[in-house]
């Protein structure tokens, strides 16, 4: 083996190193993530280059990830038979933080004084390898680059200078020991993390790197009753990313023991959507509409169902930066090849390319919807029963998908009681020269049924939308109509029927001989209702009732008031 040379941290890394190790990161269970991570990128690189090259010279019939714990020397190892690191590259890779915008970043961060802020500031780019000194005070690296002879040993306290020396006869590949820090008992968070336990080992990997497409192999060694030991080796990670198989080679009941694997629910799910995009921002997205809603869709603080990963690493839950609240009831995964394993909720929030990627979802997710609908009716039914008033919520939050969500709406009307109409089809009804959807919202159905407002559109035989849900009265105002038509409650202002306005359905000469004989009463009237009422008119909508009232065209109708004042406002 070589001398040993003592070489300094670039500036820049030293102080981010300074950061990473006074806990930027509340969860210190990231690093083995991190690692993981780095070893599974040096295994891809290394099949990739044996077969460009094949004076490479390298076995890779077993390429894996092994996890080593001695207790007694209280040290982890994380090691890989990849492609390894030249003694230039461990200086150039380890020893210098070369990505663009670190300087910049690092003034920001020494300009905040919030722990929150500068975890959001340093989501932009990865801290990678140094979150190896969060549970360690020294790590070793050992290296060898395939096709080459020469190795190298690293090792640092994360202290500003790191050393380096030649060494011989190592295998292909990097190992990476940490030297753990002893149980801080003042931080409450290290008394539970014991990274030599092999449950917590376990329970890392499956929570973080369960889908890495390598081995992760790890000796465990089990004491028999009778006193025996045996040591055997176990892969830890399950490595069935199916989202990133192609869909032609995935079937159906992978599918759903996928969804149940995810979701823990075990109804199969009532759509799938596999999808691949390709390009400057690659990702894989395998998403799931269930047969069932749970129980707390609607319960204040339900999250969204999506999972993110990146390149098969798991980088959070409720990834709601990737569907709207509207979908909170898709399941499943998305998987971002081109973002930072420390990419926070706030930064993916504000990431133009992440909107993008929601948008896409989104319309993926409503086209399945539609398919069904056209294709399935009767899974439809039960999938609209499920989730359409959630589905609803989108005609108020998200003007970019309008059309789509109202294709997709599924009413009564007064057209069949028994059978659920689409806007589409009521269109497909509409008498001649009707050119407005009409709808009356209301508590019930009795309730709007029997209304004294359905009696003229009963008479006539226009179709009326019966819409009961709360949110009904809040989507009807904000959709500008449908396939151009106007959507009109009958309950508010003046509504044209026979072609004439409210009121002006009769000849003029005969309606202002009424308005005449009727002057006394509508003035007698409009005073003893003046606190209750703003008008009082004649009407052509009644039938047999004598009087109903009317909101303006603009007023809150008695439901939305309702709701209103439950919310205190
Ligand atoms: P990132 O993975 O985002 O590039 P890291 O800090 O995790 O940042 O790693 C820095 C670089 O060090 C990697 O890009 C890689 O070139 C090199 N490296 C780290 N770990 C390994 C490893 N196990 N095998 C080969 N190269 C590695
Ligand atoms: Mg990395």
């Amino acid at each position: 083996s070589g001398s040993v040379e003592t070489l300094e941290f670039q500036a820049e890394t030293r102080q981010l190193l300074r950061l990473v190790i006074h806990s930027i990161y509340s969860n210190k269970d990231i690093f083995l993530r991190e690692l993981i991570s780095n070893s599974s990128d040096a295994l891809d690189k290394l099949r990739l280059e044996s077969l460009t090259d094949s004076d490479l010279g390298v076995d890779t019939s077993d390429l894996h990830i092994a996890l080593e714990v001695d207790r007694d020397a209280r040290t982890l190892t994380v090691r890989d038979n990849g492609i390894g690191m030249s003694r230039d590259d461990l200086v150039e890779l380890i020893g210098t933080i070369a990505k663009s915008g670190t300087a910049g970043l690092l003034e920001k961060l020494r300009a905040t004084e919030d722990a929150a802020a500068a975890q959001n500031l340093i989501g932009q780019f990865g801290v990678g390898f140094y979150s190896a000194f969060m549970v360690a005070d020294r790590v070793t690296l050992l290296t060898r680059r395939a096709g080459t002879e020469a190795g190298t040993r690293w090792e640092s306290d994360g202290e500003g200078t790191y050393d380096v020396q030649a060494v011989d006869g190592l295998p292909v590949g990097t190992s990476v020991t940490l030297h753990l820090k002893a149980a801080d008992q003042s931080a409450d968070d290290d008394n539970s993390a014991d990274y030599l336990s092999e449950w917590k080992i376990r329970q890392i990997v499956k929570q973080y790197s369960d889908f890495i497409r390598w081995p992760i192999r790890m000796a465990t060694e089990r004491t028999d009753a009778d006193g025996t030991t045996t040591s055997t080796v176990d892969t830890l990670n399950s490595m069935k990313a199916l989202w990133a198989r192609p869909r032609s080679e995935v079937t159906e009941a992978e599918y759903h023991e996928f969804y149940r694997q995810i979701t823990h629910d075990w109804v199969d799910p009532a759509a799938t959507v596999h999808m691949r995009a390709e390009g400057t921002f690659e990702y894989e997205a395998l998403l799931f509409v269930p047969a069932q809603a749970p129980l707390d869709l609607f319960a204040r603080d339900t999250r969204s169902g999506v999972q993110l990963y990146v390149k098969r690493v798991f980088i959070m839950d409720d990834c709601e930066a990737l569907m709207p609240d509207y979908l909170r009831f898709v399941k499943g995964v998305v998987d971002a090849h081109d973002l930072s394993l420390n990419i926070s909720r706030e930064i993916l929030q504000q990431d133009r390319q992440i909107r993008g990627v929601r948008r896409r979802l989104v319309k993926k997710v409503l086209g399945a919807l539609k398919e069904m609908q056209a294709g399935d009716a009767e899974r439809y039914a039960t999938v609209w029963s499920q989730f359409g008033r959630v589905l609803k919520e989108g005609l108020v939050e998200d003007g970019e998908q309008t059309e789509a969500l109202l294709e997709l709406v599924s009413v009564v009307s007064t057209h069949d009681p028994e059978k659920p109409t689409t806007l589409r089809e009521y269109v497909g009804r509409m008498k001649d020269g009707q050119d407005t959807v009409y709808y009356l919202t209301g508590e019930n159905r009795a309730m709007v049924e029997n209304s004294p407002h359905m009696e003229a559109f009963a008479a006539k035989g226009y179709e009326v939308l019966i819409l009961t849900d709360p949110v009904d009265e809040v989507w009807v105002e904000r959709v500008p109509g449908f396939d151009g038509h106007r959507l009109q409650s009958i309950a508010k202002g003046q509504v044209d029927l026979d072609g004439g306005t409210d009121g002006e359905g009769a000849a003029d000469a005969e309606k202002a001989e009424r308005e005449q004989d009727f002057a006394a009463l509508l003035q007698w009237l409009t005073t003893a209702l003046t606190e209750q009422v703003k008008q009082v008119r004649l009407s052509s909508r009644l039938t047999t009732s004598a009087a109903c009232i009317v909101g303006d065209a603009h007023d809150m109708t008695p439901t939305l008031e309702k709701m209103y004042r439950a919310m205190g406002q």
